[in-house]
């Protein structure tokens, strides 16, 4: 009788490899960001968000298929002698990102630890500046860690909430702890002295951009003891336009025609979309007495109605590039 019993549910198997790495330090090329050196402990993440745009990263290694990104997770070596030598060609003020292309607590560092050797490595250090970007809870394992990093450093985490609704949350990022574990997370870590910033990364047009969702969202933070939050739109590269057209197609048929229009034309929402949504959201940082987190100010009419209206086309300013994790 257990022979023919059905499959309910087959647990998805991810397959977890080495992978050596150059250098883990890379120095930022883009020229907003000339002085970031970035540090992405593995390749791939197990999370799986609908959006991510860091896909890209297995492409390079000739590894097409989406799906691939998230069940064949590259774990980068590590040699503690060797970080050090590289840190040593950082110039002290220039800033290390944890966490820009994979998720750097995601379920991989639970068996591997790469980033909390990193840590390890990076505790040793004065003078430093240290950001963090994570979808984790399991960033709260290193409590101590963080505070010995913090003694001579700067640190500071950004964990990346979307939505307090725990049913979209499962549908956009299907792996991904959940809101309100990642919020306790923040409420730990501003706990210990850790500051933290909420990034609510990405915003999908009619989907988590309600005024309501996000003043659920910033007030949350704030009450958490975040010390800044951030929004902002959506943008779909090739390599994450092939997964979330698809989703949207799936889970919000209505929407799907008014998606693939804007996004086939350009990965960047343009238009008044971009200027709405950060009129809203530096509304609701003032609002929940929170800070922002360094954009350039845009000023529009506040829009009437609770939703904005993604379809309406002018001509304003290209939203900004944006770090998601
Ligand atoms: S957005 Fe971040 S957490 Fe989500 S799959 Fe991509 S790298 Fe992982």
């Amino acid at each position: 009788m257990a022979a023919e019993s059905p499959v309910i549910e087959a647990k998805r198997r991810v397959e977890y490899l080495e992978i050596q790495a150059r250098k883990l330090a890379g120095k930022c090329l883009s020229g907003r960001m000339h002085s970031v050196w970035t540090i992405n402990p593995y390749r791939g993440c197990e999370f799986g968000c609908r959006y991510c745009y860091a896909r890209y990263a297995h492409e390079f290694m000739e590894l097409r298929d989406p799906v691939l990104f998230e069940t064949r997770i590259f774990a980068k070596q590590f040699d503690a002698v060797s970080f050090r030598r590289e840190l040593a060609r950082v110039p002290r003020g220039e800033s290390l990102w944890i966490g820009t292309a994979t998720d750097p607590y995601q379920p991989a560092e639970r068996r591997f630890e790469v980033t909390r050797r990193i840590l390890d490595v990076i505790a040793m250090e004065k003078g430093r500046s240290i950001g963090i970007t994570t979808k984790s809870d399991l960033v709260v394992r290193d409590l101590d860690l963080l505070a010995r990093v913090a003694e001579q450093n700067t640190i500071h985490v950004h964990l990346t909430i979307t939505t307090l609704d725990e049913d979209l949350a499962r549908l956009i990022e299907p792996l991904a702890p959940r809101p309100s574990l990642r919020m306790k997370a923040v409420q730990r870590l501003t706990e210990q002295g850790i500051g933290c910033t909420v990034l609510a990364h990405p915003i999908m047009p009619l989907i988590n951009d309600s005024e309501a969702s996000l003043d659920a969202l910033c007030g949350a933070a704030a009450l958490a003891g975040a010390v800044s939050f951030s929004a902002a739109p959506l943008f779909l590269k090739p390599c994450s336009k092939q997964v979330f057209l698809p989703f949207v197609e799936e889970h919000f048929p209505h929407l799907a025609r008014r998606y693939r229009e804007r996004y086939n034309r350009q990965a960047y929402l343009t238009g008044d979309y971009p200027v709405r949504l950060r009129e809203r959201v530096v509304k609701l940082i003032a609002k929940h007495g929170l800070k922002e987190r360094g954009a350039a100010d845009l000023t529009v009419v506040w829009p009437a109605e609770p939703q904005m209206d993604l379809f309406e086309e002018r001509n304003e300013p290209r939203a900004a590039n944006v770090l998601t994790c």
